[in-house]
């Protein structure tokens, strides 16, 4: 007897932090797994902005889903590419561009996207983060803006094209920022002689009164220090109202040039279209779950929203968990875990919250473990250790190991290839906004 006929159905839709973790971790004895991601690889966000500083190639930083699921523990589950489009809960549907997958549970781990703060004219203005192309999109203008800024000869011209402005103080914000600053102090005048160190600008603006803030403010104090030593101009307590050509404007009424904008200032969760289930969303576009990540309601065909999108709030935590890896890898496996064990024994999620860093620019970082706080070259040391060993694959440790050390003792120019794929006539068919 073919035994896929008395196993339920699960569909995953997001390949990311969380929804891979929990392929990993449920028992494919019990359960058909499918897989579904607009992309047909998983990909590590903490190092986007790696790539968009040309720092390391966008393959060290992803992985195929083929790879995933044909060894070690995702093995037995399969793999469709697709951009979920819509669920239909009433008959258990999943529905993408290509197909209609049935599913009698559902886990949506789609992540979340820029937040433009209703201000959606900024998509089409600035550069984000969010995925390994749109780093990819923002490093192909830096490295233009160098060359074109090489070759100018009116200095206003060159000035402005060397005006780099990144809208966020989160930790995505500060790396670039520093990642920025590290190519306007060292990296210019070693690959880049036609261009004087005075002429770039980087500025980096956030709204509250603090970088790095969920961090506290020693890290707030040393980002600053770190900012400085790069000579990253930081503006706190200032919005970034609007865009209008290449002037912004902000709150306070001011304006100034701003041709290349990094935007970090937000995230908010995929929008998803349920039909047929009472789901709510709760702050930031997320949806509410119950402790065990489930959503409330759906005891039929149960769906689960774990990681960036789920909005699960208890005492510790009333806003909801903070949008990071670790939440989204523990709930991923806490999911799992429940699911390929007796219903009676199944556990609430409980973050344990394993620290934080962040790096700005080389030898220079803030990290937190446990009661310990760590800064300067060995919290660099720290971050490098850590980032390596959470990249799947030994291919990617090695290779992003061999890029950084061979960056950092020569300031390589390897990685920095214009190959224009934006300029491709199929760009659309792969970019995305
Ligand atoms: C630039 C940056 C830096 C960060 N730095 C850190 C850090 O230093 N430390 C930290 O802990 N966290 C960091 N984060 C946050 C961390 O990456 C997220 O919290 C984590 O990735 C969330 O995991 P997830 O599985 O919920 O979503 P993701 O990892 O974003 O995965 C979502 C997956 O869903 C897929 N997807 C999305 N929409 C659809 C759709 N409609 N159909 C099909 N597939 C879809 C995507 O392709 C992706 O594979 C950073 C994030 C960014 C963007």
């Amino acid at each position: 007897m073919d035994n896929r006929i008395s196993k339920k159905r699960i569909v995953v839709a997001g390949g990311g932090f969380a929804g891979l973790n929990f392929v990993k971790h449920i028992d494919k004895k019990l359960y058909d797994v499918t897989i579904i991601d607009r992309n047909n690889y998983h990909s590590f966000p903490p190092l986007f902005y790696q790539v968009a500083s040309a720092g390391l190639q966008p393959d060290s930083i992803c992985f195929p889903f083929r790879r995933e699921v044909s060894r070690g523990k995702a093995k037995g589950s399969s793999f469709h590419i697709g951009e979920v489009k819509k669920i239909d809960a009433s008959s258990g549907k999943v529905i993408t561009e290509y197909e209609e997958i049935d599913y009698d549970i559902l886990v949506l781990a789609m992540g979340s996207t820029n937040n433009f703060f209703g201000n959606d004219k900024l998509v089409d203005t600035v550069y984000t983060l969010k995925s390994a192309a749109q780093a990819m999109r923002c490093r192909d203008e830096i490295l233009d803006r160098l060359e074109r800024a090489s070759i100018e000869k009116d200095a206003e011209k060159r000035r402005q094209m060397l005006t780099f402005t990144v809208v966020g103080g989160g930790p995505a914000g500060v790396e670039i920022a520093g990642a920025l600053g590290e190519m306007k102090s060292y990296i210019l005048k070693r690959n880049y002689p036609e261009l004087c160190e005075n002429e770039v600008t980087i500025r980096l603006i956030e709204g509250s009164g603090m970088l790095l803030s969920a961090m506290g403010e020693k890290a707030h104090n040393k980002a600053l220090q770190y900012l400085a030593e790069l000579k990253v101009a930081v503006s706190l307590n200032t919005i970034l109202k609007n865009i209008d050509g290449e002037t912004a404007s902000l709150g306070d009424g001011s304006t100034l040039y701003a041709g290349m904008v990094i935007w970090t200032a937000g995230v908010k969760g995929h929008d998803v279209a349920i039909e047929g289930a009472e789901v709510t969303v709760g702050k930031g576009n997320r949806i509410v779950t119950d402790e065990y990540c489930q959503v409330p309601g759906t005891d039929d065909r149960p769906i689960y929203a774990i990681g960036d999108l789920g909005l699960m709030t208890t005492e510790g935590y009333p806003h909801g968990h903070p949008q990071l890896a670790q939440v989204a890898i523990q709930q991923g496996r806490m999911v799992a875990r429940n699911l390929s064990r007796d219903p009676a024994n199944r556990v609430k999620f409980k973050y344990r919250n394993k620290g934080s860093m962040a790096t700005v620019g080389r030898n220079r970082a803030v990290a937190f473990i446990g009661r310990m706080c760590y800064t300067g070259f060995i919290a660099w040391l720290m971050w490098m250790g850590v980032h390596l060993l959470s990249l799947l694959g030994m291919r990617n440790k090695a290779s992003v190991f061999i890029d950084w050390v061979w960056g950092y003792f020569t300031y390589g120019t390897s990685l920095r290839l214009l190959l224009y794929p934006a300029r491709h006539p199929l760009a659309w068919k792969w970019g995305e906004k």
